[in-house]
């Protein structure tokens, strides 16, 4: 039975053969029909003004795109979650055309006016598992790339810091020791007298202080070489090292001369490490490459801090003292 009033859908001719009458509406009915049997998609008209009230808007989203589409919207679309899946709802508008006009004429549509819409809707369970599973692969592959990312940028500015750390080290190491016995430069030793001093004047702690100078050294290089002389330098710097508590100060003051600081040591105390240095340094004595052995000994000038000193002052003290033991005999400690 027609929907329109006078319009007829099947008309019987006088031979008795059928015409059927397939308008837009019916057509597309039955495409509908055919792919909702394959299970592929449904298709709807809907109407703000229908004449068949199956097309009316069945929910908010339809009433809401025909409102859309009248409003001048094109078109309309969204991924719906139902139990079990999705289901992708397309809707575009419908325009009044002339044909249309022999069906709808009567409801007052001009040509170009929204006649209402079509919607199409397809399942789309596994397109919403494509979509899902391409979200967890840009995902996992994103997370990789960071992941990778942030460990090459680890890897290299760890290794930077260290390779900063150790050319730090090795920088402050050529700046505070002395190239050829290991001990400290003059310039650490002055640094580190200087500031016990500060911290005696603090604390009024006893401190002594010494000078000890190599005996005929000259002789050394002039009858065995230099090498000789550099071999006995760096003999006697460790064994003044060795024969020293840890907080004591040794540095290599000039070419054959150090400069020792006792901490917390009066003049006595000093002496006495000043005279087991000497005797470590005479039972040193230097094998050469060719098997002879070399007498060292040295010459010590040791003071101690008294009141008003300067830095200047008490190595000069000691500075005099190394020149009496000098011109006394050598091989001896005196003190000033
Ligand atoms: P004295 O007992 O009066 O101290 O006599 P000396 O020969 O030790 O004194 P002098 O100051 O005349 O000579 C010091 C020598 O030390 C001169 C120099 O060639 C040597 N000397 C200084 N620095 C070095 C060095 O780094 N290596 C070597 N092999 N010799 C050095
Ligand atoms: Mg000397
Ligand atoms: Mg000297």
């Amino acid at each position: 039975m027609s929907l329109i009033p006078g319009l007829k859908q099947a008309i019987t001719d006088h031979d008795g053969t059928v015409y059927h009458l397939h308008n837009h509406a019916i057509i597309t009915e039955e495409i509908s029909a055919l792919g909702q049997q394959e299970r592929l998609f449904k298709i709807r008209l809907l109407s703000d003004r229908p004449l068949n009230p199956a097309n009316a808007a069945r929910d908010q989203y339809e009433t809401r795109a025909l409102a859309a589409f009248n409003a001048g919207e094109r078109e309309r679309f969204r991924f719906e979650h139902l139990g079990t899946g999705y289901l992708f709802r397309y809707l575009a508008p419908l325009f009044v055309t002339g044909e249309c006009l022999v069906c709808h004429g009567m409801q007052g549509y001009k040509v170009g006016d929204v006649r209402g819409a079509i919607e199409v809707m397809i399942p789309a369970e596994n397109v919403a598992g494509e979509i899902f599973q391409s979200r967890v692969y840009t995902l996992l592959t994103a997370g990789a790339i960071l992941a990778l990312l942030l460990t090459g940028v680890i890897v290299v500015s760890r290794k930077y810091l260290r390779d900063l750390a150790e050319s730090e080290k090795a920088l402050i190491l050529l700046a505070t020791t002395d190239p050829l016995t290991g001990i400290l430069n003059r310039r650490e030793g002055m640094h580190r007298f200087q500031r016990e001093m500060t911290r005696n004047e603090r604390e009024g702690r006893e401190m002594s202080l010494m000078i000890l100078d190599l005996d005929r050294f000259k002789a050394i290089n002039d009858n065995h070489g230099h090498s000789a002389g550099d071999q006995a330098l760096k003999i006697v710097a460790a064994t003044i090292a060795q024969g020293l508590r840890e907080y004591d100060i040794v540095c290599r003051y000039g070419g054959e001369e150090f400069l020792i600081v006792l901490p917390g040591n009066d003049l006595n105390g000093g002496k006495e490490t000043g005279l087991r240095l000497l005797e470590m340094i005479r039972e040193n004595k230097l094998l050469l490459d060719d098997g002879q052995r070399i007498k060292l000994t040295a010459s010590i000038g040791i003071t101690s801090l008294k009141k008003d000193d300067t830095t200047d002052s008490i190595i000069n003290r000691a500075d005099d003292a190394m020149y009496k033991a000098k011109s006394t005999g050598r091989n001896r400690l005196c003190s000033l």
